[in-house]
């Protein structure tokens, strides 16, 4: 029972509140589902804010400027760097997370709820979903539910635009430029969706690419008619000795296990390519190596201490990226 005298006092003074502020970016409230959405404009605006962020962070640590915003992470799929970067960079701007990253088991996905049920509901509470899924399409169909702005954090072989993002962001850094570099892809080409995000962001580019993969890991063909329909100079070889006295970017990637349905195939591609300091020893004295992560054998420990070796680099620039990514779709970068 409520005290006799007890009288119903406002807990906040509204008025005095401050307005919801967004900003006119051209990003508020957009989905990011794929690097289609991207052009050099929208690029240079990422990472302007991308820097802007790194320099905050490098000086303060955090800011207040998510403060009152919710992100929901929802990865059916497993993941270290994605999942904590998002968290990270919304914990930077003071906002809050849902996590329902590694156990999406103990969620009522394991009741059977479907996708489009879990993504209603999380938007009850939440301004923003991350999603990763195993499904290629599975954030546009969960976007066309969803009514707050869905990111992509990877559908099955299809894309990961976030990831692209913050490739192209290393490349930029490391390097001073995009124009005009040699870009060799090696390894899964045909089933990792990092390549077919990152070659297609560079195609807005001048740029020449090398495409070095086991037969059987091609680039997929509609992957490969882009390039060759924007015109950039382009080829495919087996062998990454062909391409790494050349190259400006070395970007290694693990072969997919998850994705073959004969794992006997996967038993005679998983050991195909390593970099050693030896492979290294090849390579111009400035370029770099990247790699999305986890690698599984592809590029040998002792290249790590390399200058050259940017991929813990390219981890810390993912944070970055999904900071810039989440001001901005929520209207306030
Ligand atoms: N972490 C990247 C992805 O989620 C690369 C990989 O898993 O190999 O696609």
């Amino acid at each position: 029972m409520l005290a006799e005298n007890h009288k119903l006092k406002p807990l906040f003074d509204f008025d005095a509140l401050p307005p919801k502020q967004t900003v006119g970016n051209g990003f508020t409230g957009m989905d990011v589902l794929s690097v289609a959405q991207f052009d050099r404009d929208r690029l240079d605006y990422i990472f302007a804010r991308a820097r802007e962020m790194r320099e905050m962070v490098l000086r303060i640590g955090g800011t207040d400027l998510l403060r009152g915003h919710v992100l929901a992470c929802l990865f059916y799929e497993p993941s270290t760097r994605t999942s904590s970067s998002f968290i990270a960079a919304m914990e930077r701007l003071g906002g809050g997370v849902i996590p329902i990253t590694q156990g999406v088991q103990f969620s009522s996905v394991s009741k059977g709820e479907t996708l489009a049920d879990t993504v209603r509901t999380l938007e009850q509470y939440a301004d923003i979903i991350v999603l990763r899924h195993p499904e290629i399409g599975s954030s546009q169909l969960a976007a066309d539910y969803a009514s707050v702005p869905v990111i992509n954090a990877g559908d099955g072989p299809g894309e990961h635009p976030t990831q692209a993002l913050l490739d192209l962001f290393t490349i930029r850094e490391e390097l001073g430029r995009l124009d005009g570099l040699k870009v060799a892809m090696i390894g899964d080409l045909r089933y990792g969706r990092t390549v077919q995000s990152l070659t297609k962001l560079l195609l807005q580019y001048d740029v020449s690419l090398r495409f070095v993969s086991p037969e059987i890991l091609r680039l997929p063909l509609n992957t490969m008619n882009q390039v060759i329909d924007a015109g950039v100079n382009v080829r495919e070889t087996h062998d990454v000795a062909d391409v790494i006295q050349n190259a400006d970017v070395l970007y290694v990637t693990r072969v997919q296990k998850e994705r073959f349905s004969d794992l006997a195939q996967y038993e005679e591609v998983k050991n195909y390519y390593e970099i050693t300091p030896e492979l290294m020893a090849q390579a111009k004295e400035k370029m770099i190596v990247l790699h999305p992560l986890p690698r599984v054998g592809e590029i040998h420990y002792a290249v790590d201490s390399d200058p050259r070796a940017a991929y813990f680099r390219q981890v810390k620039n993912g944070m970055y990226i999904r900071m810039a990514l989440l001001a901005a779709v929520l209207g306030r970068a």
